[in-house]
């Protein structure tokens, strides 16, 4: 009793003095036994949100009140310069110790009640493809900091065949202490295998998709406090290092956080250079929404209403199944993910913007480590959407493009004319099909290939929940822009430039290019994929964290290109 007291006097005198004080003590201990610390600091007007975002790991915010955060050992110490109060809080991955089962039946009937061993959950991602060889294969995309695998399920008829399908992934907990989706992910695979022949939506998906789930993106955080439990689990991987500001950024360059890449980003960013997915989820936890793009910029994505569309989908299927009160965060249980708070080095811009998957980060459950009795009813509230979502991936417009005199596949870009920005564009798979997921309504669409005339097909009919088919051929030839034309079409302003430099174009056709920014010594600091388009507002590109001096600014477009100096002031 009296030791609670002593805690309770404490903790008033925290609260009472917090405000205006800062904190003092240091939390040494705990950055030497976990890598990481969790902690909160008032939500006021002064604070940059910007410099915040990249100095720390912002967790979420609350309206107007609080910014929860995790920090490691060199984060904390920045941190600590910015001179802002904080409060250290018990850590989210520890507040329970939850049941573990380390042996799991996949062809019974598991009830989901409890989160599995680490041996459980390999056991069991080997067990489905075993179980389900037609239908499932266990793909391993790239080992952890400990040598952990990372494990995809594989799930579609004829999984051993590439068929013409969307291809769509899901995938779980990367922050390690984030665990309501990892378990919900586990169970719906063992729903698809299952399912498969019995429920007719499940049916058309594994018959007209290629779905991937990999329910556990960050093992070594997860089992950081050992294999038997997800008691103690970091957010963070094995190197303290949070893998999803991990990842190159759209407005922040290669290594936004100043790290190099892990080897459970490069796992991942293999797995995208290697196969297009056309949808995505990724599930974390503390709060309850879907976030959908940007969060490095304020910008809004070309297909905006797009995503709140199937947003709007996803939240309302859940709050039919659920009680008040679930997924109601933000606007309802959906948000722009800036205008909730920044974020540089995500995964989710890295997905839309460098690979033109549309993926969504969804907060499934405000308590991180949830009780292992609450996981079934989780599921409950949100089965149909994980179904109905990869729905979505079949439905807008798809066709294959061809050679018009071979009628041999072509790799052509996609492009939705004064509609597409920053990367939306889409490009067709080496079969040549493609599939672009769209809001309704009427566009005009051009289809380019390199050593093809492109070719506009307008006012092509999208209806939502339905898909448009549009097969394409192009003529071999070009569509007549000189290496001397594109030297005349772009310019660079200011120049030199401080913070910023603008690249204007004065074409009359838009064009796809990479550009790319290298230093004195031709090392690239930046290289990027853009398409430019007439009448557009100049692309701004950032030069605020460049050192003052020379840089080379080369930009490519079908074998022709532009190069310029740019000093930096
Ligand atoms: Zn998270």
């Amino acid at each position: 009793m009296s030791k609670h007291l002593g805690f309770l006097l404490v903790f008033l005198l925290l609260t009472i003095y917090g405000i205006s004080q800062k904190v003092s003590q240091y939390p040494a201990d705990e950055l030497t036994r976990r890598g990481e610390v969790y902690f909160r600091f008032e939500n006021t007007s002064q604070i940059d949100r910007e410099k915040i975002s990249k100095t720390i790991s912002v967790d979420h915010a609350t309206n107007r009140e609080w910014v929860y955060a995790y920090a490691n050992n060199k984060e904390l110490d920045e941190f600590l310069k910015l001179n802002i109060s904080y409060e250290i809080l018990p850590h989210p991955g520890s507040l329970i110790n939850p049941l573990m089962k380390d042996h799991l039946n996949p062809s019974g009937n598991l009830e989901w009640d409890f989160y599995p061993t680490y041996e459980a959950y390999m056991e069991l991602m080997f067990q489905f493809e075993q179980l389900y060889p037609g239908i499932c294969k266990t793909v391993s995309i790239g080992n952890t900091v400990q040598s952990r695998q990372l494990l995809c399920a594989k799930i579609s008829a004829n999984v051993n065949t590439t068929e013409a399908e969307p291809r769509f992934l899901y995938t779980s907990s990367m922050h390690g202490d984030e665990t309501t989706g990892y378990v919900l992910m586990l169970r719906l695979i063992d729903y698809l295998l299952k399912n498969y022949g019995n429920d007719q939506l499940v049916t058309d998906l594994l018959n007209n998709t290629e779905i991937w789930i990999n329910p556990l993106a960050n093992p070594d955080g997860t089992y950081a406090g050992g294999n038997g439990s997800v008691c103690c689990a970091t957010r963070y991987n094995a190197n303290n290092i949070d893998l999803n500001r991990n990842y190159p950024d759209p407005q922040d360059g290669q290594h936004p956080d100043g790290n190099v890449w892990q080897p459970e980003t490069e796992a991942f960013m293999a797995l995208a250079d290697s196969l297009s997915f056309v949808m995505s989820a990724n599930f974390h936890g503390g709060a309850e929404v879907f976030n959908y793009p940007w969060d490095t910029w304020p910008q809004l994505h070309a297909d905006d209403n797009w995503w709140q569309y199937v947003g709007r989908e996803w939240a309302d299927t859940v709050h039919f199944y659920s009680p008040a009160g679930y997924f109601d965060d933000l606007n309802d249980g959906i948000t722009n993910g800036y205008a909730w708070y920044t974020l540089a080095g995500g995964r989710q811009d890295f997905m839309n913007y460098f690979h033109q998957c549309r993926e969504v980060t969804v907060e499934i459950s405000t308590v991180k480590l949830l009780p292992e009795s609450e996981l079934p009813a989780f599921w409950n509230y949100n089965f149909h959407s994980f179904l109905n979502y990869i729905d979505q991936s079949r439905y807008g417009l798809k066709g294959i493009v061809t050679d018009s005199a071979s009628g041999n596949p072509l790799q052509a870009d996609i492009e939705i004319l004064n509609h597409d920005n920053n990367n939306s564009w889409i490009t067709a798979e080496n079969s040549g099909h493609y599939f672009r997921v769209l809001y309704e309504g009427s566009y005009d669409i051009k289809f380019s290939a390199p050593g093809h005339k492109s070719k506009t097909i307008e006012m092509v009919n999208i209806i939502n929940r339905q898909s448009s088919h549009l097969n394409v051929q192009l003529a071999e030839g070009s569509d007549g822009i000189t290496n001397a034309d594109i030297q005349t079409l772009f310019t660079l302003s200011p120049n030199p430039a401080k913070d910023f430099i603008h690249l204007n174009y004065l074409g009359n056709q838009s064009i796809k290019c990479e550009i790319e920014l290298s230093d004195v010594k031709g090392k690239i600091i930046n290289s990027w994929l853009q398409i430019v388009e007439p009448d557009f507002s100049p692309i701004k590109i950032n030069t605020r964290n460049l050192k003052s001096g020379y840089y080379f600014f080369r930009l490519t477009s079908g074998g022709l290109y532009y190069t310029n100096k740019i000093i930096v002031m």
